[in-house]
């Protein structure tokens, strides 16, 4: 195995891989329907790798130390005949955690053929446990109980345990973290509330629209009393509690007040091949030229890598304007 790691001596662990830039939601932190209206261009379809270069690309990447691998996107779940890239990526030899992170609209379809096909577990966006709420944030009045129905699905289909991702925004979702909390305590499924962040350049974020996990935390605490748990593994971005009562855990991505980037190991390769080495990149390499001119796709990953200096939530200062345009989560994959 080749051991190449980055200016700060971080390996490369996990690959995250968007399969499509298109999404059937339009959430306001990620898609805002200003910017992804009707005349949005999208990628078109000959620019989009195809499944063959994708496992291609993470054969290379599992060469290379990669043993989890997340499919993403955009909303992974509309790119057709999905379950036949899942086989292909789980049979690759070195793959030990091939999951995927979807808003889940199709989902309870789905879960069944994404099993069978060797997808090991699913995450699910959701936002609140109410309509009103959740329907303004997807923006397209999608319903809290369709994805409740597929998180069900998804795990007596084996892709359990779901963990459940809520992007918390203050003034919007903030009454989220207790209800959520207390709908998924004692589920087996396991909630992650996220710091809201300033991915991209359309979600017009600000610092005082953050809620730091601290305060998450003291919510869920003054009704569920929890205790810290230690991380699973180094490097696992979420900080871990469990309830007192022994009915679960419940994790909070704090990549805004906490960063971790001292330990971020994550490569990721958009839609039509681009490798990005850092969430806030604002530039990256095309790895299908590289395959499609027929250069070795590992030697572009080695040169990338072994010049990555990417600590960018380390340094970030909302006081401070950023140098180039940073991509958008809906194209690089969260
Ligand atoms: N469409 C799929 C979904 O929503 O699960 C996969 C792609 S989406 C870009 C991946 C994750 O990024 C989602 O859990 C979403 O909530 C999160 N995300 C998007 N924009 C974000 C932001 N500004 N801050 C924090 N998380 C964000
Ligand atoms: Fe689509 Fe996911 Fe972005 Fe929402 S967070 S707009 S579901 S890609
Ligand atoms: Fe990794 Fe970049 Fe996020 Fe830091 S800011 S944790 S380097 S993706």
């Amino acid at each position: 195995m080749n051991g190449v790691t980055d200016l700060f001596d971080r390996p490369i662990r996990d690959l995250r891989v968007s399969v499509t830039d298109r999404c059937n939601f339009r959430c306001t932190y990620c898609m805002p329907k200003e910017v992804f209206g009707p005349g949005h261009d999208f990628l078109p379809r000959d620019q989009l790798l195809t499944f063959e270069e994708i496992a291609s690309v993470t054969g290379a990447f599992v060469a290379r130390g990669v043993n989890k691998v997340r499919i993403t996107g955009g909303e992974p779940l509309l790119r057709k005949g999905i379950e036949e890239l899942v086989a292909m990526l789980s049979a690759i030899d070195g793959v030990d955690d091939l999951t995927m992170t979807t808003n889940a609209s199709l989902l309870a379809r789905k879960a069944p053929a994404l099993a069978a096909a060797g997808l090991d577990r699913v995450t699910v966006s959701l936002d609140a446990m109410d309509d009103p709420t959740f329907q303004a944030m997807n923006d397209v009045g999608f319903p809290v109980g369709t994805v409740l129905e597929a998180i069900d699905v998804a795990a007596e289909a084996g892709l359990g345990p779901v963990k459940v991702n809520a992007v918390i925004k203050r003034g919007v979702n903030e009454h989220a973290v207790v209800d959520m909390a207390s709908h998924f305590k004692g589920s087996g499924h396991i909630v992650r509330f996220i710091e809201y962040m300033d991915v991209g350049n359309t979600n017009g974020w600000r610092l005082d629209d953050v809620v730091p996990a601290d305060e998450m935390i003291k919510m869920i605490d003054q009704i569920h009393p929890v205790e810290a748990l230690s991380p699973n593994y180094p490097g696992e971005v979420a900080n871990r509690f469990r309830y007192r009562d022994g009915s679960g855990e419940v994790g909070i991505i704090a990549s805004v007040t906490k960063p971790f980037c001292g330990s971020c190991t994550r490569a990721r390769v958009s839609a039509e091949g681009m490798l990005f080495t850092c969430l806030f990149a604002t530039s990256g390499t095309s790895l299908r030229d590289a395959i499609r001119s027929g250069d070795e796709v590992g030697r572009a990953i080695d040169e990338v890598w072994g010049k990555r200096d990417d600590r960018y939530s380390e340094v970030r200062s909302a006081h401070t304007p950023r140098i180039g345009t940073p991509v958008e989560m809906s194209y690089i994959g969260g």
